[in-house]
């Protein structure tokens, strides 16, 4: 049996391995000319990044084997220390209640904490409409703390106003890490302990978070194939079957046939990708659906440290990043001695000013930003770069949910198609989920031919029945 898998993310890669070890025919397909997807590191001669940190953290004891068992010696355990920074303090991330009211002044703490208590009086007598995040965030914490903490982040990381963003994106988040939990955890919580997801510890391997792509590329490659540079166009199928892909590697057309697809690829871009085209109403959803995407711009500084934190989040709108990390935080090997990076996250919508700007001038704004916030002087700077990233970040817009069911409910006609994976299923997942998500879609195939096996040996018959 052959599986075409369409990406080479983390998700499309760990359903490979699966198949393969089962010893299925398997041929992954990846548009970049690198495996990773997302979760893929940057090489600029000695220095690394990844696209926005990614720290690996799972609560999944069956993905930490998976992940401990491909990586072995290569991953460490790092502390997570992080920051936000309003105005000019730093507060702590999470929040620590002592260090917040004292940063925000005893006026503003005051107002926070009694507009949380008349938000957990009035959704104890009536059940508050819930459609956006901001109604999310303030039934449950009052309007002061939303606009503290949480406006001015969210808005920069989606590019919406909180109102057209919809509360089920908390809900997904939650399952994760949970902001509503460090809001409550840091103002009210008097015992110091932090939530669960907000341990103090995650895994990353020495050469950025890129080697788990790289190795299970490897693994897959002990048998089979992992196509990079090869972008999927069209899916054909016919009677509820998908029959091939074809797909566009230097320059030339190729056709790929398989008894089984796998699709990580953005689910907006899949839908597109059929033929025949799929009904109008279901693409119609899919111009719904958008996905946010993001700028890398990495500065490379000859200076051996700036700060010791894993990331720093920046909500002020006059400043062009959102977030900011250091990769020699997470392993000394991202830079050479003596020498270091800072990687800021620039959040947008493909097309836009921040998208289309060139990169001298993406570069040259973030330089200016970081020294204005006392981070680097500019004779420190030796070189930067410049990533643009397409699809990061599924946009859950009020009213999404329709249209994201429309589709699923028309792809989960196809018999041998599996989508997983986030631009995939247009779900937050982080890494843990998608390589989850892989694996669960490979065992979905292996349980299917299993039962395709035993229907066409056709029922037993017991030994010794007499007819
Ligand atoms: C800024 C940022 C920070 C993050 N931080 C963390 C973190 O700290 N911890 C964490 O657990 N998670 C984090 N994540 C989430 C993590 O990156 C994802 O969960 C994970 O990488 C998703 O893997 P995937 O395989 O599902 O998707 P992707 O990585 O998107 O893989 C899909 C692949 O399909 C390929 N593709 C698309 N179209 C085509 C086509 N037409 N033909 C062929 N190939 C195609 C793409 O090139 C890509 O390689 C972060 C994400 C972002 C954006």
């Amino acid at each position: 049996m052959t599986t075409c898998i369409l990406g080479g993310g983390l998700a499309g890669l760990s359903a490979g391995l699966v198949l393969a070890r089962a010893g299925q025919s398997v041929l992954v397909v990846e548009g970049d000319s690198a495996v990773g997807g997302l979760a893929r590191t940057v090489a600029r001669g000695a220095f690394r990044f990844d696209l926005g940190g990614h720290r690996f953290f799972t609560t999944d004891r069956r993905i930490e084997a998976f992940l401990r068992e491909l990586m072995g010696e290569e991953l460490a355990r790092v502390a997570r220390r992080s920051k936000i920074l309003l105005g000019d303090t730093y507060f702590d991330y999470p929040l620590r209640p002592s260090k917040a009211i004292r940063g925000l002044g005893v006026a503003a703490a005051a107002r926070m904490l009694s507009g949380y208590a008349i938000a957990r009086l009035k959704s104890r007598v009536r059940d508050p409409r819930m459609i956006s995040l901001e109604d999310w965030v303030v039934s449950r914490f009052g309007r002061s703390l939303f606009r503290a903490f949480f406006k001015g982040y969210s808005e920069k990381v989606w590019g919406i106003d909180c109102r057209r963003i919809s509360a089920e994106w908390v809900e997904q988040r939650i399952q994760g890490l949970s902001l509503g939990a460090v809001i409550r955890n840091a103002l009210f919580a008097s015992s110091g302990k932090t939530v669960a997801t907000l341990a103090g510890e995650f895994l990353y391997p020495a050469l950025g978070i890129g080697r788990i792509a790289d190795r299970l590329q490897e693994e897959i490659e002990r048998d089979n194939r992992v196509r990079t540079g090869v972008r999927v166009e069209r899916l054909a199928h016919r009677d509820g079957r998908i029959q091939s892909l074809t797909a566009i590697e230097g320059g030339r057309a190729r056709v790929v046939e398989a008894e089984e697809f796998v699709s990580t690829i953005p689910l907006t871009s899949l839908v597109e990708m059929l033929q025949p085209g799929a009904p109008a109403d279901v693409r119609a959803a899919a111009s719904r659906l958008r996905y946010r995407d993001l700028v890398v711009v990495a500065v490379m500084l000859d200076r051996p440290r700036v700060t010791d934190q894993t990331w720093i989040y920046v909500p002020d709108p006059e400043v062009p990043f959102g977030r900011l990390h250091e990769p020699t935080n997470w392993s000394e090997r991202m830079a050479p001695p003596g020498q270091t990076l800072l990687v800021t996250e620039h959040f947008c919508c493909r097309g836009d000013a921040t998208w289309r700007a060139r990169d001298e001038d993406l570069a040259e704004r973030t330089v200016a930003h970081l020294a204005r916030l006392g981070f680097i002087s500019r004779r420190e700077v030796i070189a930067s770069a410049v990533v643009r990233v397409p699809r990061a970040y599924p946009l859950f817009e009020v009213g999404y949910r329709e249209h994201h069911e429309r589709i699923c409910a028309y792809l989960g006609r196809f018999r041998n198609l599996e989508i997983a994976g986030r631009g995939g299923t247009f779900k937050y997942l982080n890494m843990d989920h998608a390589i989850a998500a892989g694996i669960d879609a490979a065992e979905r195939i292996l349980g299917r031919q299993g039962r395709e096996r035993r229907e066409d040996r056709g029922t037993p018959v017991l030994a010794g029945t007499a007819r």
